[in-house]
């Protein structure tokens, strides 16, 4: 399966930062898809900064331990540089029907999870 803005070679940020061989490919499609969707509207790049994790990697980097929304492959942490950037981005995806951000001074983080909360911004 291939989208059209992101790419296996071109997005090693997506793969798990361990090194354990979680890939873009490991990431939900359905999940993939809808942010390919929002990043042809949005009309801007996206930047990944987190993607795909382990449960062991989630768990020394995130507080959501072993089990959070990047461990499903249907979250990701996009690099903003302004603010008009992060307004941008966020529009579309809640255009789109996303409803769970967490929000950083330089980036946005998306995901789809069902197991957590919806209709949620949370601070970092
Ligand atoms: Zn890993």
């Amino acid at each position: 399966m291939e989208y059209k803005y992101f790419s296996r070679h071109g997005d090693p940020n997506i793969a798990c930062r361990c090194g354990c061989g979680l890939s873009i490919e490991d990431m939900d499609r359905t999940f993939m898809t809808r942010i390919d969707v929002a990043r042809q509207i949005a009309n801007i790049p996206f930047i990944i900064i987190s993607g795909i994790r382990c449960p062991a990697h989630n768990n020394n980097v995130s507080t959501t331990g072993f089990d959070g929304p990047h461990t499903t492959g249907q979250a990701l942490d996009i690099f903003v540089r302004n603010s008009n950037e992060r307004y941008i981005i966020r529009r579309v995806l809640i255009m789109l029907g996303f409803n769970r951000f967490g929000t950083a001074e330089t980036f946005l983080h998306v995901d789809s999870s069902t197991d957590h909360p919806k209709n949620v911004e949370w601070l970092y």
